[in-house]
């Protein structure tokens, strides 16, 4: 079925809608081995951005996964570009403790002209969110109420449901974003999202699953939903199209594109956020 809700209509014709800013709270940016990206630079991820109406991208460069040379240098580069629309996460590379060191003692004098908290791809590093090497930003993301996009995935020994529940338990002031919301364990993000105030589903990829949407929506509520793409790894207007098509209503849309990244950031960037 063909979303006609009003705001369905609006984007169908228009492709993006003025009234419903976009906040993509995951992305990363820069090629990666064994995938080709069309738009991969800044520029034309800002590009993408415009044609779908994505006001604010937050993300983490390919090269702070997967660099330790370079860390975090092409994420600031690209915010000090796009300063207006861009927003970095500050990778943590748990299998280089020296860089992180370098990375927190950087981090106050970035933060919010270019971070605005903490990425952690525990599966990618294989280091679990529980590990002590982790420990020092967590700490620091508890202190200051940051947030912290972790990604999770169903099952997973590094960042799967059983450790988002002990990482959550440990670090309660740490906005916790849920990244790709524990994919395929959907019961169990709801349950997490439900016994801890602070954790939001980040919907990266769950796009690719029908139904869940509603699901998160009927049992967690709409509030602790925000839109997330993994631009340029996936197009905007195909999460845009797939949230105008579920069976949720206009206000939890409006919720999950721009209203609650809006009061998440609002805090850490008042000019930025009206
Ligand atoms: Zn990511």
């Amino acid at each position: 079925m063909i979303g006609r809700s009003p705001l369905a209509r609006e984007f169908w014709k228009h492709g993006r809608v003025a009234a419903c800013p976009i906040y993509d709270m995951h992305g990363h940016m820069g090629h990666f081995h064994s995938i080709y990206f069309p738009r991969a630079d800044a520029a034309s991820m800002v590009r993408t951005m415009d044609e779908a109406g994505v006001r604010l991208l937050v993300f983490s460069h390919h090269a702070a996964l997967n660099s330790p040379d370079l860390a975090n240098e092409p994420s600031i580069a690209a915010v000090k570009e796009f300063p207006d629309r861009l927003r970095a996460y500050c990778m943590i590379n748990p299998n280089y403790p020296e860089q992180v060191a370098r990375d927190l003692a950087a981090f106050s004098n970035l933060f919010p002209q270019v971070y605005v908290g903490f990425k952690f791809l525990s599966d990618y590093h294989q280091v679990a969110l529980t590990d002590p090497r982790y420990a020092p930003a967590w700490e620091m993301a508890n202190e200051r109420a940051l947030p912290v996009l972790a990604h999770t995935w169903g099952g997973s020994a590094y960042d799967g449901e059983a450790v988002v529940r002990e990482v959550a338990e440990r670090y309660p002031q740490v906005r916790f974003l849920l990244g790709h919301a524990c994919h395929g364990a959907w019961h169990a993000a709801v349950a997490l999202a439900r016994d801890f105030p602070n954790i939001y589903l980040e919907l990266t990829a769950v796009f690719d699953d029908r139904g869940v949407i509603e699901i998160f929506v009927e049992e967690v509520g709409s509030e602790r939903i925000l839109f997330g793409t993994d631009l340029p790894w996936f197009d905007p207007h195909h999460a845009i199209g797939v949230l105008m098509n579920a069976d949720i209503s206009d206000a939890d849309r409006h919720n999950i594109c721009h209203r609650n990244a809006e009061k998440l950031l609002a805090p850490i960037l008042p000019d930025l956020i009206a």
